[in-house]
């Protein structure tokens, strides 16, 4: 018989004390049943991620892991936003976990699909992506927000799965790979499309918010799209050089103009130098602004170090004498 694997949960909590009791509730149940289906291993986990919480956050995660060894917590000394959370929580499973999933507080997303998550890892799957349904829970406003974000990214050439949030498996082996990038504006959800390996998506139903209120308030939302735009893509500062470029070329259009003109003989004295040298000079200084810019982008990619490949396995080099 195949050995079970060991499960954790990984759960970001920002104040979520008003939730937390129930989420714990549901996932045991979760956990308890697969173990006792020999699913998985009776050793599998919950962790809790205390992101800074004022509430009584952490006394909820302190009395759940007193009264069952199933659950433990890890607890930041101040917020350092769900992304951290996350990434905390992954590095901590991958200790002693085969497989982590990650997922909300507030069980919007649907923790029955837990088991299926499972089921696709076994079927092979490093990766498994949950994709919410519908977005049928969220306000018109974060509806449209969250598709024109989309629609943002992607015109920016960053690589990601519309409706993928951060309910996801990943195995041991995505998450050693995970841990070589070593970046410190974290983007999960596009840097996970990275990793490569067998990889798949489930769909998932997506609930409305049943205790306490969303910790993604409006402006957060904001700059969290801007460091997913900034993290992947150098396409900004691109634009700012074709935007100098259209400059130019509407420069030289109106020289040709004027040139005309002047052939025709109704040239207004003074006023072609003036508009020509006001977009000539706007044009460069713009080029030149893109050109410095090219660099930094190319400077800020070295600094991510991120790996340049990945290997997955290798096979016959095991009769080679290392020199
Ligand atoms: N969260 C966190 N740190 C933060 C903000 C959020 O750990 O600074 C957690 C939060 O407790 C929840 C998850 O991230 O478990 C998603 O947040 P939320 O449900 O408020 O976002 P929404 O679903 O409204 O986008
Ligand atoms: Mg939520």
């Amino acid at each position: 018989m195949e050995p079970k694997p060991i499960l954790a949960m990984v759960i970001p909590c920002c104040n979520e004390e008003a939730i937390l009791p129930e989420t714990a509730k549901q996932l045991k149940t979760i956990l308890d049943n697969l173990i006792s289906q020999e699913e998985i291993d009776g050793n599998s986990k919950i962790i809790f991620i205390d992101d800074g919480s004022k509430d009584n956050t952490w006394e909820t995660i302190t009395n759940l892991s007193e009264g069952n060894s199933i659950f433990s917590g890890i607890r930041f000394s101040r917020n350092f936003g769900h992304q951290n959370a996350l990434l905390a929580g992954l590095m901590k499973a991958r200790e002693f976990a085969d497989a982590s999933i990650t997922i909300d507080a507030d069980l919007q997303q649907d923790v029955s699909a837990i088991p299926e998550f499972l089921k696709k890892y076994k079927e092979g799957n490093d990766v498994v992506l949950g994709v919410r349904k519908e977005r049928t829970a969220d306000s018109f406003l974060k509806k449209l927000t969250g598709n024109f974000f989309y629609g943002m990214m992607k015109f920016m050439g960053v690589d990601i799965i519309p409706n993928h949030a951060d309910y996801r498996l990943l195995s041991k082996k995505a998450l050693d790979i995970l841990s070589q990038y070593e970046e410190t504006n974290l983007f999960l959800r596009a840097l996970i499309l990275k990793i490569g390996l067998k990889s798949t998506t489930l769909i998932y139903e997506q609930h409305e918010r049943t205790a306490g209120e969303t910790k993604y308030s409006f402006i957060k939302m904001l700059k969290f799209a801007l460091i997913g735009i900034t993290s992947f893509s150098t396409y900004p500062i691109n634009l700012i050089f074709y935007f100098g470029c259209i400059i130019l070329i509407v420069c030289a259009i109106a020289i040709l103009n004027f040139i005309y003109e002047y052939l025709m003989g109704y040239t207004v004295p003074g006023w072609p130098t003036i508009l020509v040298s006001i977009w000539f000079f706007g044009g460069v200084q713009l080029i030149s602004i893109g050109i410095i810019g090219i660099y930094i982008g190319k400077i800020y990619n070295e600094t991510k170090r991120r790996p340049k490949f990945i290997k997955e396995s290798d096979i016959g080099f095991n009769n080679i004498k290392n020199k």
